[in-house]
């Protein structure tokens, strides 16, 4: 049976080309049996499995030694309720490809990340977030999934059916199983107005509550020098720039929805307009190295000072902008906004600088503030850490081993955070 479904392991790299791996099996399978077969034939074999998605994750997540199940070929739609706003798909659809799907149903997605084109089973197991004070992570979308276990069954979940276990799956890294298919909520299609300007840090900061509160979604990054905005591919000259200094300055930026029924309001400079699944998506060029940790809402204005005054005094050369979001709390058990409202503060460096230690300094700071870390982006973190910063963790940690008690969908590093 192996033959059919396992083909030899091929070498798989990430997004970044930081992680690498050569498995021993690959499988790249189209029907939900095809995954059942997969792992039936690993466990004939006493092989662990990993999932990837489209790769963009920095840590080693996905690299394992057993079988690599690639899920690209599984990426269509199976079902939509255009009553309830729901729509079922298979997991390997890029976020993007939904997204605009969805625009040709009358639909949106709540809400979405900065690039769009992560497979969603690969955001959502992640705690993918955007921004907005009232808009959770990406796993909230989802309302149920159908994964196959290490037992090779399939197990269907939901809140409806079994809320705690779903809300343990919810951020789960695929640690549970192999998921092949979600469900999601999505929302009425809805434009988006898009400000972009430029102000001072000092500006931004004493705006900043008015500015959350107004706004749907606002969010900025801060910019220690001019050459930062090409690194992330900010805009230049063409927003309104009431920056008073060339340095240390905030790109911030708002989006508003609008009826997708309603008419495209005159634009101004700096503005732009269009369905939710075209102003979304941004350009990102594989060009750094990223933590990023949420730290309590109320929290964020403190830890960003110290972060900022870091940057100044140790690391003048450091260039890269740093993107602070907020995020609403929910019910999951891992993402970074578990049970708590939270800001996340993302901080990158060049792949050839000494970044490493400039991020070791920066979680130290984080560490201070009970940052979370965003599981799909380097973090420094220990089961001893873990505890403290979740109040769930031991709880996910036990329904994890009693769902895949001989741990399957381990590698590692998840190994080493939760066995
Ligand atoms: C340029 C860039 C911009 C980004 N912007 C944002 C942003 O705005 N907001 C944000 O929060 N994050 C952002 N991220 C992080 C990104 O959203 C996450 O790393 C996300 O997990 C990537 O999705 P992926 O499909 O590449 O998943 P992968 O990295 O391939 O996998 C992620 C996890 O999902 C699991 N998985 C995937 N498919 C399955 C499956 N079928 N069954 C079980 N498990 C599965 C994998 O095993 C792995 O644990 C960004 C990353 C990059 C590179």
């Amino acid at each position: 049976m192996e033959q059919c479904v396992l083909e030899p392991g091929k070498l798989w790299w990430n997004w970044f080309g930081e992680q690498y791996f050569v498995p021993q099996y690959k499988a790249l399978p189209k029907t939900e049996e095809d995954v059942r077969q997969i792992v039936l034939a690993a466990r004939k074999l006493n092989l662990p499995l990993r999932a990837s998605g489209a790769g963009h994750s920095n840590p080693a997540i996905v690299p394992t030694p057993g079988v690599h199940v690639d899920f690209n070929a599984m990426n269509q739609i199976i079902a939509v309720d255009e009553e309830k706003l729901q729509v079922t798909f298979q997991p390997g659809i890029r976020v993007g490809e939904l997204s605009r799907y969805l625009k040709g149903r009358g639909m949106s997605l709540n809400n979405q990340g900065d690039i769009d084109t992560q497979a969603v089973a690969g955001a959502l197991m992640t705690g993918t977030h955007g921004a907005g004070k009232t808009l959770p992570c990406m796993s909230n979308q989802m309302i149920a999934a159908r994964i196959v276990t290490a037992d090779g069954t399939f197990l269907d979940l939901s809140a409806e059916h079994d809320k705690t276990l779903f809300n343990a799956f919810q951020t789960s890294l695929g640690m549970f199983g192999l998921i092949v298919s979600i469900t999601i909520q999505a929302v009425p299609s809805y434009n988006i107005l898009k400000r972009s300007w430029n102000a001072d840090t000092e500006d931004c900061i004493g705006k900043l509550h008015h500015l959350l509160d107004e706004n749907r979604t606002f969010w900025f990054f801060w910019l220690p020098v001019l050459e930062s905005a090409s690194l992330f591919e900010l805009p230049g000259g063409d927003v309104p720039n009431m920056a008073t200094r060339a340095h240390d300055f905030c790109h911030m930026r708002s989006y508003n929805a609008v009826p997708a029924d309603e008419p495209a309001p005159p634009l101004q400079t700096g503005e732009e307009f269009g369905h939710s699944s075209a102003i979304f998506p941004n350009q990102y060029v594989p060009n750094f190295r990223e933590i990023e940790y949420a730290v309590p809402f109320e929290k964020f204005e403190e830890c960003f000072e110290e972060i900022r005054s870091l940057f100044k005094t140790k690391y003048p050369e450091a260039m890269y902008p740093v993107e602070c979001r907020a995020v609403k709390a929910d019910e999951t058990f891992l993402s970074a906004y578990a049970e708590r409202d939270g800001y996340a503060i993302s901080v990158s460096g060049p792949l050839e600088f000494p970044t490493w230690g400039m991020l070791n300094d920066i979680d130290v700071i984080f560490d201070k503030y009970e940052g979370r870390p965003h599981w799909g982006k380097h973090h420094f973190m220990s089961p001893a850490r873990l505890e403290r910063l979740y109040p769930r963790y031991d709880a996910f940690r036990k329904i994890r081993r009693e769902i895949d008690p001989q741990g399957v969908f381990l590698n590692d590093h998840l190994r080493m955070l939760f066995a």
